[in-house]
C-alpha cells in the first residue's frame, strides 16, 4: 500500500505542484471551526463565514455573549446554519467548562491518537474534524479522509472500504513521511477536478495509470475546470 500511495502522490505533484502552506501554522481552534462551517459547502462560502466571525470578535469566547441567531446569520453563507452555529457554541462552551479556557493548546504535546481520542469528546467533532487539526495546524503526519479522499482511494484500488473513518484508519499506517499535507490536498483537487462522483474525467486524469477502477470514463471529453482554493490552507 504504501508503495502505491507513494506513486500516486508523486503523479499528483508532477501535475499539480506540492500545495502551498500558510508560513505559520493556523490556531488549532481555528482549523476545526472552519472545518465545522466547510460541512456541504465549497470553501470559498465556509471562508467567507469563517471571516464573518472572525472580523465581529477578537476571542471565540466572545461567540457565547452573541445570540444563537447572531452566530446563525453570520454564517449564513456557509449553509446549514442552525446546525453549524449550535456545533460552534457547544464546542466553545464545552473547552470553557471542561478547560476553563477557550483554546487547544493543551492538546500540542499530545500524540495522535490522544488528539483524536480528546476532540471527538466534544459533540459534533468526528474523526475528520479531528484529523485536519493534526494536518493542519499541527503538521502531524496524518491524511484526513473526506469524501473525495474515500472515493479516491477506492476507485484506484489502494483500500475497499464502505466509510471515509475507516478509509482514514486503513491508510494512516502508510502515509510516506512528509506527504500528508501534498497528498491529502492533491486528492481534493483531483476530486473537485477529475475524479467527480459522477462522469469523472479518466481520460485527461493524471494518476489514470495507477487506477484500477472498473468503469473509467473515456468518453464525454470535457474542459478541466480549475479548483483550486484550499479553505484551511486559507486560514492564518
Ligand atoms: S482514472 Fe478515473 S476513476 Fe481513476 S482516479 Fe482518475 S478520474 Fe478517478
Amino acid at each position: 500500500m504504501k508503495k502505491k500511495i507513494q506513486k500516486i502522490n508523486c503523479l499528483l505533484i508532477e501535475h499539480f505542484g506540492i500545495p502551498e502552506r500558510p508560513k505559520r501554522l493556523p490556531d488549532p481552534l481555528d482549523i476545526i471551526i472552519g472545518t465545522i462551517l466547510s460541512q456541504n459547502t465549497n470553501d470559498k462560502n465556509s471562508y467567507k463565514a469563517f471571516l464573518n466571525l472572525k472580523k465581529s470578535i477578537k476571542h471565540w469566547d466572545e461567540l457565547l455573549q452573541m445570540k444563537p441567531s447572531q452566530v446563525e446569520k453570520l454564517i449564513k453563507v456557509a449553509g446549514l446554519g442552525k446546525q453549524k452555529s449550535s456545533a460552534i457554541i457547544n464546542l466553545i462552551k464545552n473547552l470553557k467548562e471542561k478547560n476553563g479556557k477557550v483554546n487547544l493548546s493543551h492538546i500540542k504535546k499530545m500524540n495522535d491518537g490522544e488528539i483524536i481520542e480528546e476532540l471527538t469528546s466534544h459533540k459534533g467533532i468526528g474523526v475528520k474534524t479531528a484529523s485536519c487539526v493534526l494536518l493542519f495546524a499541527l503538521n502531524r503526519n496524518v491524511c484526513p479522509v473526506d469524501t473525495h479522499v474515500h472515493r479516491i482511494l477506492n476507485r484506484v484500488g489502494i483500500v475497499k472500504t464502505s466509510t471515509p473513518e475507516k478509509t482514514f484508519y486503513k491508510i494512516e499506517k502508510y502515509i510516506p513521511e512528509n506527504s500528508a499535507h501534498s497528498f491529502h490536498t492533491n486528492l481534493l483537487r483531483l476530486g473537485r477536478e477529475y475524479c467527480t462522483p459522477t462522469n469523472p474525467k479518466c481520460y485527461d486524469c493524471p494518476i489514470e495509470s495507477e487506477c484500477n477502477y472498473a468503469e473509467k470514463n473515456f468518453t464525454s471529453k470535457k474542459p478541466i475546470k480549475k479548483n483550486d482554493f484550499f479553505l484551511l490552507d486559507s486560514i492564518k
